[in-house]
C-alpha cells in the first residue's frame, strides 16, 4: 500500500483549516449540540440529503425525540412519519433500532468505542468516526464523498474515483486526526473537513482563491482540480412504471401500507399497481380489472392525471395517476382516508404529495 503524505507539515495544515473554519463556518443546528445522539441523528440524516432540506426535519426530530430514550421507546410509523419526505426509510428504521439496541444493551449509554458503534444498525465506518470524533474527540477519521473529492484534487490523486474507498486516503486521515486529537482538536478538524468539502471545494467549479489550502494544493497548481476525481461508476438506472389510484373523499385521500420489500417498504401510499414501462394508453376497463384483481379494489376510472416521475436511488419511476370513485361503500380492510398534506400520523412518501398537490390543481378538468 503506498502511502499517502502532506504536501505541508500536519501541523500547517490543520492550523490553516482550523482557522479557516474559525472564520467561515455555518451556524447549523448540529454543530449547538455537540452530544452523540444528535450528531448521530445529523450525521444520518445528511447521507445522501442536502443541507437545507435536512435542517427542518432534524429540528422537528430532535423536539419529538429530544432524547436517546425518547427515539427508542418510539412507534415505529411515528418515525417514519416524521422521516415523510426525505427519502432512504431505512436509515429511520436502522437510527430507531440503534437507539433500541443502546438502551438495551449499553443501559443507555452512547458505545465510546468504535469497536461498539460500527455494530449498530445502519452505522458505517464513516458514521462511526464522525460521532466518536465530532462529539467525544477520538482520534478517528472521516471520509465521505466531500473528503474524497478534496483530497483526491488536494494530493492530485489520479487514480481515484469519486466512489473508490482508499486505504491510503483512510490512513493519511488517520494520522492526521490523532495529531488534532492530541490537541483536542479533531472534533473541529473533521467539521472543518466536511465544510471545506461542501462549501469551497465543491463538485464542480471549486473556489480555490476562498481556500485555506489553495497554497499547497498539488491539483490546483498542475490545474487538474476541476477533472478531479474521476467520475465514478453509476449503477445502472431501472426504469418502472406503476398506474396509482387516486381516490378522493373530501379534502382525503385511500391510502395503503406498502408491505412489500423492494422500496418504501411500511410506506402509505395511494393503490398502486405495475403497468408496462412506457405505455401511453392506458385504458380505463383494463386499469379497473387490474386493480380488482391485483388489489381486490373495485372502483370505476373517471380519469387520468398526467405522469409523474420519481427517482428512488437508482429507480426512475413513472406513476400514472388514475382518478377513480371507489365502487364499494366502505373500503378494503387494511386502506385508510387521510390527508397527506396535514395527518402526520401515516408516514408518506414524497411522491404521493406530489401526486395529491397534482390532483388539486387539475381537480374538475380530468
Ligand atoms: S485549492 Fe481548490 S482544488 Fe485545492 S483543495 Fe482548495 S478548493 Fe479544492
Amino acid at each position: 500500500m503506498e502511502k499517502l503524505e502532506l504536501p505541508v507539515p500536519v501541523a500547517v495544515f490543520c492550523r490553516d483549516l482550523l482557522r479557516w473554519y474559525q472564520r467561515h463556518r455555518r451556524d447549523l443546528p448540529w454543530r449547538r449540540r455537540l452530544e452523540p445522539y444528535p450528531v448521530l441523528l445529523a450525521e444520518v440524516m445528511l447521507q445522501q440529503t442536502q443541507v437545507k432540506t435536512v435542517v427542518p426535519y432534524y429540528r422537528r426530530f430532535l423536539k419529538r425525540y429530544p432524547t436517546l430514550e425518547d427515539l427508542a421507546e418510539s412507534d415505529e410509523d411515528e418515525v417514519l412519519a416524521l422521516w415523510s419526505g426525505l427519502g432512504y426509510y431505512s436509515r429511520a428504521r436502522n437510527l430507531r433500532r440503534a437507539a433500541r439496541q443502546i438502551c438495551d444493551r449499553h443501559g443507555g449509554e452512547f458505545p465510546r468505542t468504535y469497536e461498539e458503534m460500527i455494530r449498530l444498525p445502519g452505522v458505517g465506518r464513516y458514521t462511526a468516526g464522525a460521532v466518536l470524533s465530532i462529539a467525544c474527540g477520538q482520534p478517528l477519521p472521516v471520509l465521505d464523498g466531500n473528503i474524497r473529492r478534496l483530497f483526491a484534487r488536494y494530493l492530485k490523486m489520479d487514480g481515484v474515483s469519486s466512489g473508490d474507498d482508499s486505504p491510503p486516503l483512510w490512513d493519511l486521515l488517520t494520522r492526521i486526526s490523532r495529531f488534532a486529537a492530541a490537541r483536542e482538536e479533531v472534533s473541529d478538524l473533521n467539521q472543518a473537513l466536511m465544510e471545506l468539502g461542501a462549501l469551497v471545494c465543491t463538485p464542480r467549479s471549486p473556489s480555490c482563491g476562498r481556500c485555506p489550502l489553495e497554497g499547497s494544493c498539488l491539483g490546483l497548481q498542475a490545474g487538474v482540480q476541476e477533472k478531479l476525481p474521476l467520475p465514478r461508476a453509476r449503477r445502472a438506472v431501472r426504469r418502472l412504471s406503476y398506474a396509482v389510484a387516486v381516490i378522493r373523499h373530501r379534502d382525503r385521500y385511500l391510502l395503503g401500507r406498502n408491505r412489500e420489500s423492494e422500496f418504501l417498504k411500511g410506506m402509505w401510499e395511494f393503490p398502486r399497481i405495475p403497468v408496462k414501462v412506457g405505455e401511453r394508453n392506458l385504458g380505463a376497463k383494463t386499469l379497473e380489472e387490474a386493480f380488482r384483481c391485483q388489489l381486490g379494489l373495485s372502483l370505476s376510472i373517471d380519469g387520468l392525471l398526467k405522469p409523474v416521475r420519481h427517482q428512488i436511488t437508482y429507480r426512475r419511476l413513472t406513476l400514472h395517476p388514475a382518478v377513480a370513485t371507489l365502487r364499494t361503500a366502505a373500503p378494503p380492510a387494511g386502506l385508510v382516508w387521510t390527508d397527506p398534506g396535514t395527518d402526520r400520523s401515516y408516514p408518506i412518501p414524497a411522491y404521493v404529495t406530489k401526486i395529491a398537490k397534482l390532483y388539486r390543481r387539475t381537480q374538475g378538468r380530468i
